[in-house]
């Protein structure tokens, strides 16, 4: 059993205990991921057949490479019939096969955050309730928080504490609002991302048969990143391994960092409470990053005072110290990003892929994007604005989701009229009205126009078109009766008038549109052939739609390509890079301004600092902005607190500090929340050292003589030329590049310093390098 060699001795325990309730609390980096893998291989080996185990991990991405991983030990075969994937994914999954017990068609629809933020606005419309003072986004929030705490509608009207709280908070309709939008949800057959978690629970409380049938199926259960389980996908894990006890949870309560979607740190630290005869292993080697990176996040995590006390150490090489950056503006922090890793890759060798860009809040992306193809760096942005959120997509997929359920009526309003097809808003309005009069859907209400007809008061024109469009929907229904999704969703496009509507549009934006569209229908023939290969493959198309809904950004990259990673720290939680750009600490903006107001609010920050230190294996740069465009204007930007808690003998100043100190206007001072909470200190060692950028000109080097102009000799040896700092010249091995220096020195070898496209910059003595003026 080779894969059992690589592991430490508390590795090697977790992975060999088989049964019974075990739970990894480990900090970053130290093979947490890795043991769960490994201990699902041993599983199998172990005769444990893979159709009883259930893993559940942070991303799908995460489930698909630790499938693969487990699948070259114990061979694709028995890898396949696994079940792994997000707790979303994995119980959307489960109820579609059970949802006739719910009440709800197998076919139901998954609204992401944007659907239902849709829905929601419709009903705050329908009931009178001003937008203003009912923020729809906050509406949305509340009412997430209530089902990820498993409070339903009844739940919420039999619980007078609840009413009052929102009564205090000046949101008395919130009960009301949330009783319409659940109706509007179930009436539409769809479900949003908290009801999965939500139905499954009630699934698996009102039906005590499908519980005891899940148990028997899933008698080995494995959880990765536990510290980020809400209250919903807690009770999940605990009711299904209920019955035979064999579940694994892995986690860092040091990572938790969600509860503002509503996980609670508390159910990592209570697993002893729930299984009091669990095994508790921890890992205290970090195999990933170097000694100066893991002590510099230890010295940071520990001040927060709700934690388990972990020692982590690395036994990796000592590394480079942290970086820092002290930069003008946002855009001159961006260059200073881009020049880095331009001169890395040049340099060191370095693969884009080496790199991430990690940030705050996803709005930073738009500078780092702007300096990155500047330089032609390729990158990706993941999360943000995702594929499937684009316009373009999201009107495609409404016509397919109402193939599938017509009664989703947030996606046949979506298009009813779209492309234009005279189904103006007044008609709209009064389908919508009769419908609800009626108690019926949409849907119904189009099947059966005839009858209908003399109540809705629309013309002949009217009802006419009415009747074209929803012929044109019925008849794309029967073709995918006998067609694969893709011939379908052609036929959609082009029938529905789509890809013409777009195609009229030929600016870069349009063109681009229609490249999107382009490149769905290729993700729908490479799911095609995906879903064939598998053992319990299913290409249907409402297969392909809960896959699209259920993916985040993260889930879609495309392995092979050589590009620098840009995402949120949440977003790089459980993932690691040779180097890692953190960018943008300055107060206010990490720490967020939304969440330095109380201590758990703080630590929970810090704890994201923590998660981004440790996501690099190599090297570490810190940048900051003193002045940052925002909110539409240009502010005064402070070091963030956390550069401060990383003890100096980790870091080094990349440019002189200009103030004698880092000065914290925000006023907030270690008394108000005692001695975790670091002062600004004294900044008095920064190095004078300074890294080009491109908003300044580079310090000159000491002892060069610069000189304005040199001459060259062609490579053909028969003309000269008179050559500048800043003239374009081509070298026979090293290619294009820039004159960036001349150094007049040596009169007699007057030397070039030369910024090569693709090798960098090289030092070149002018009589023998053979360069051409181009
Ligand atoms: P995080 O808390 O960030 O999720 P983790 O605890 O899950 O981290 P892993 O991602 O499993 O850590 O492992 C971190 C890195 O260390 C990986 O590259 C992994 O392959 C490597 N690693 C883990 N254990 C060992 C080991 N015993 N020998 C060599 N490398 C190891
Ligand atoms: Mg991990």
């Amino acid at each position: 059993m080779d894969y059992l060699k690589g592991l430490n001795e508390p590795q090697y325990e977790a992975v060999t205990t088989l049964h019974g309730p075990l739970m990894v609390l480990a900090g970053a980096g130290s093979g947490k991921t890795r043991v769960l893998t490994m201990r699902i291989a041993h599983l199998i080996t172990n005769g444990i057949d893979p159709f009883n185990i259930l893993a559940l991990t942070f991303t799908n991405k995460a489930a698909k490479e630790m499938k693969l991983r487990i699948a070259k030990v114990v061979g694709e075969g028995n890898a396949k019939s696994l079940w792994m994937g997000t707790f979303h994914s994995v119980f959307a999954r489960i109820l579609r096969s059970e949802a006739h017990y719910l009440g709800f068609p197998s076919n139901f629809t998954i609204y992401d955050t944007q659907d239902s933020l849709n829905v929601l606005k419709k009903v705050l419309k329908d009931l009178n309730i001003d937008q203003e003072l009912y923020k729809p986004k906050k509406v949305q929030a509340r009412i997430s928080s209530y089902k990820n705490n498993l409070i339903t509608v009844r739940a919420y009207q039999n619980n007078p504490e609840l009413i009052e709280a929102d009564e205090r908070a000046n949101m008395k309709y919130i009960g009301k609002i949330y009783e319409k939008y659940v109706e509007q949800c179930f009436r539409n057959g769809a479900m949003d991302f908290d009801d999965l978690l939500l139905r499954t629970n009630e699934l698996l409380t009102r039906f005590p048969e499908v519980l005891a049938r899940y148990q028997d199926r899933f008698r080995y259960i494995l959880v990765d990143e536990y510290q980020d389980t809400n209250h919903s996908q807690y009770l999940i894990v605990k009711a299904l391994s209920s019955k035979f006890e064999n579940i694994c949870v892995v986690g860092d309560d040091a990572q938790s960092i969600y509860s503002f979607r509503g996980a609670n740190i508390y159910n990592i630290l209570n697993f002893k409470k729930d299984y009091p005869d669990a095994k508790t292993v921890s890992l205290e080697q970090n195999y990933r990053s170097t000694q100066n990176i893991v002590n510099a996040a230890n010295v940071v995590i520990a001040r927060n005072k709700e934690q388990f006390k972990k020692n982590v150490f690395s036994d990796n090489e000592v590394g480079d110290k942290i970086k820092v950056f002290r930069a003008l503006s946002d855009a001159d922090e961006a260059n200073f990003v881009a020049n880095n890793i331009w001169e890395q890759h040049n340099a060191n060798q370095r693969k884009f892929t080496d790199f991430a860009i990690l940030y705050r809040t996803n709005s930073q992306t738009r500078a780092f994007e702007d300096a990155l193809r500047r330089k032609n760096i390729p990158y990706r942005v993941y999360g943000g604005l995702s594929f499937y959120q684009r316009k373009e997509i999201k009107d495609l997929v409404a016509y397919l989701r109402l193939l599938v359920n017509e009664n989703d009526s947030e996606a046949l309003l979506r298009v009813i009229n779209y492309p234009t097809r005279g189904i103006g808003e007044t008609t709209q309005n009064k389908l919508i009205v009769f419908a609800d009069s009626q108690n019926v859907s949409l849907a119904n209400v189009l099947d059966n126009l005839g009858i209908y007809a003399p109540h809705l008061g629309f013309n002949n024109g009217v009802i006419s078109k009415l009747a074209d469009f929803w012929s044109m929907i019925k008849a794309f229904q029967v073709m995918l009766k006998t067609e694969n999704v893709y011939t379908v969703a052609m036929e959609v496009a082009q029938r529905s008038g789509l890809i013409k509507f777009l195609k009229d549009d030929q600016t870069p934006e349009g063109i681009s549109r229609v490249e999107n569209v382009q490149e769905l229908m290729n993700s729908m023939q490479g799911f095609i052939e995906e879903q064939q290969q598998l053992e319990d493959g299913d290409p249907s198309l409402s297969s392909f739609l809960e896959n699209i809904a259920l993916s985040t950004d993260q889930d879609k990259k495309s392995e092979n390509e050589d590009q620098v990673s840009l995402m949120t720290i949440h977003l790089s939680k459980g993932l690691e890079f040779p180097v890692v750009h953190l960018v943008g600490l300055e107060e206010n903006l990490f720490p967020s301004f939304m969440s330095s107001s109380t201590r758990e609010e703080l630590e929970e920050e810090r704890r994201l600092f923590y998660v981004a230190l440790t996501r690099a294996e190599k090297q570490v740069f810190f940048s900051y902005a003193v002045s940052r465009f925002q909110w539409g204007k240009i502010t005064d930007a402070e070091p963030s607190r956390f550069l401060s808690e990383v003890d100096e003998e980790y870091i080094e100043f990349l440019n002189p500090v200009v103030e004698s100190r880092f000065v914290n206007k925000s006023g907030l001072s270690s008394d108000i929340f005692g001695d975790n909470f670091s002062e600004p200190r004294f900044f008095k060692k920064a190095e004078k050292k300074k890294l080009p950028s491109s908003d300044e000109p580079k310090p000159l080097p000491k002892n060069l003589k610069p000189v304005a102009s040199a001459k060259i000799i062609n490579p053909s040896g028969n003309s000269s030329q008179d050559i500048e700092v800043g003239d374009r010249v081509r070298h026979d091995r090293f290619g294009v590049g820039e004159v960036v220096f001349l150094d007049g020195t040596d009169p007699e070898n007057i030397k070039a310093k030369v910024k090569f496209v693709t090798e960098g910059e090289k030092n070149l003595i002018l009589k023998f390098a053979k360069l051409t003026k181009i």
